[in-house]
């Protein structure tokens, strides 16, 4: 049973499919992967933010990354043996949605970490700017 019922009508198909059935989308599909413009990255089920732009970096794999959380409350990870693989999990720690993995392979002069996301999972705001 997935946990993300009540976002169901909220969410195209394709975004649910990630957020709440841990789906992956295919490489180099994303809009955000190569989207590099000043805001920050919110949780596309419940709209928690969750990355900012001056963490992001293309990291080549096809997917947005980044190499920190705009808090550190606002992901949780939960550790993911699918596959065949072991993995980290990351999700939203207010409503669940899968957001992505991360990997400990990141800008080393950062902070090391990969936050590899799906930009399914994901909604852009520009910074405001006054
Ligand atoms: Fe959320």
């Amino acid at each position: 049973m997935a946990g993300g019922d009540k976002y169901k009508d909220k969410l195209t198909p394709e975004q649910y499919n990630i957020c709440f059935l841990k789906g992956t989308e295919p490489p180099d599909s994303g809009k955000y992967n190569k989207h590099f413009s000043p805001g920050a990255y919110y949780c596309i089920a419940c709209g928690q933010e969750l990355f900012k732009s001056d963490t992001k970096y293309d990291s080549g794999t096809g997917w947005p990354a980044f190499w920190d959380t705009a808090d550190s409350e606002a992901i949780r990870t939960v550790p993911d043996t699918s596959l065949g693989m072991t993995r980290t999990e990351v999700a939203c720690s207010n409503c669940g949605a899968h957001l992505g993995h991360v990997f400990d392979d990141g800008p080393a002069e950062k902070t090391g970490k990969r936050y590899c996301i799906n930009s399914l999972a994901l909604e852009f705001r520009p910074s405001q700017t006054s």
